[in-house]
């Protein structure tokens, strides 16, 4: 596969948003998300997403340059609006705040809605750790329509709502779980789908209710679903999910009463803590560490090369493709190319940041 620098790439999105009337500190979000999220491993959450957010953009289903508008402040508690703005500047701001909150008064609880996509979930946790800070986030997604299955249930109910939570470490995060609750994520069932391959057993039902491994179920009628991870466990924190990020923020829930427009929203609720309040710094880490080190420490089970830490897969791919570049398929840099093309990069310069590609 087509390796390509993360500069370059980086470079290549700040130029295809400015060009869509980002201002420059916008486009430089949106790009060191997007970088970051190929750099972690989680391609569907990188550079794929231009064409998305194009539409969206051109279709006024997201507006360029818009700010984290606070609608409530309790001071422990922020309610905050994303108006629909990019969700790389919308979920910065809004940690940022949280994130000043909480060294005042030891936690913070921020409670954002109506933000456009904010992409990979980990990324405002590992902001949270860069401050020191211990956080929980739970989010929803909402402006499309609903996806996954509950446990028990036949039909989809849900988005594929993702969950994050993050301990901090001495430099960045100890440990960082960052998962959406359906088994596998919707990006995945489309390229099995394209390919023509089977998804893995247990992550999809047919548009009958019943359990199956063909792809092809989300794209007929009557649509399959995917099904949440971790049977009725998954489906209960999917459900969490729902209720925190979507009722306890005052942002839009799945339920069709919001109408599904095709614009991708999320909202976030999260909780962020100084656990310096509760627990001396040097405690802290000495016996975080030991917890790592004995987790670690176990055998590997079969089929396993060695425990590892939530978050640790994500560090060791970013390391690796920091070095040696960023795979992108073909199809996926066709699709970002057109993209930047809509936005309005076009000619000398569109041609020079591909041709140095
Ligand atoms: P995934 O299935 O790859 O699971 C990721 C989590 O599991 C990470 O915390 C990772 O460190 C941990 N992990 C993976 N392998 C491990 C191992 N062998 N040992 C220990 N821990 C391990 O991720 P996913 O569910 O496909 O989600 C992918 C991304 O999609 C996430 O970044 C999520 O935030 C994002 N997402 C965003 C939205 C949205 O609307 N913005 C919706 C869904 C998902």
């Amino acid at each position: 596969m087509p390796l390509i620098a993360p500069d370059d790439l980086h470079r290549f999105i700040v130029a295809a948003f400015q060009a869509g009337g980002s201002e420059p500190a916008e486009a430089e979000l949106i790009a060191d998300h997007l970088v970051a999220a190929n750099l972690a491993g989680h391609d569907s959450h990188g550079v794929g997403m231009l064409p998305d957010y194009a539409e969206n953009l051109l279709n006024g289903f997201l507006f360029a340059n818009r700010h984290a508008r606070i609608v409530t402040d309790s001071g422990a508690v922020l309610g905050i609006d994303g108006q629909r703005g990019f969700g790389q500047v919308i979920a910065k701001e809004a940690m940022d705040l949280g994130i000043r909150r909480a060294r005042e008064q030891g936690a913070c609880v921020v409670a954002l809605r109506n933000s456009h996509h904010i992409g990979r979930i980990g990324h405002w946790s590992e902001q949270c750790a860069a401050a020191g800070m211990a956080s929980v986030h739970f989010v929803n997604v909402t402006d499309h329509p609903p996806l996954v299955s509950t446990w028990g249930g036949a039909e989809p109910r849900l988005g594929t709502n993702p969950f994050s939570a993050c301990f901090p470490g001495e430099d960045g995060p100890l440990a960082l779980l960052d998962m959406a609750t359906s088994k596998v994520a919707f990006g995945k069932v489309r390229v099995a789908h394209n390919k023509r391959t089977q998804v893995v057993e247990g992550a999809l039902l047919d548009g009958h209710g019943r359990a199956t491994t063909d792809p092809d179920v989300m794209f007929e009628a009557p649509r399959g679903a995917l099904r949440p991870f971790g049977e009725h466990k998954g489906s209960g924190l999917a459900v969490m999910c729902e209720l925190f990020a979507g009722v306890l923020t005052g942002g839009a829930t799945i339920h069709p009463d919001h109408g599904h427009d095709g614009g991708i929203i999320n909202s976030m609720f999260s909780i962020i803590v100084q656990p310096t309040v509760l627990v001396p710094r040097e405690r802290l880490h000495e016996e975080s560490e030991k917890v790592a080190t004995y987790v670690k420490g176990s055998r590997p089970s079969e089929g396993h090369d060695e425990p590892l830490m939530p978050g640790e897969p994500e560090r060791r791919n970013a390391r690796q493709r920091r070095e040696e570049g960023i795979p992108v398929d073909p199809n996926t840099w066709a699709g970002a190319v057109a993209a930047a093309r809509k936005l309005g990069l076009d000619g000398e310069r569109l041609d020079a940041l591909v041709a140095h590609i």
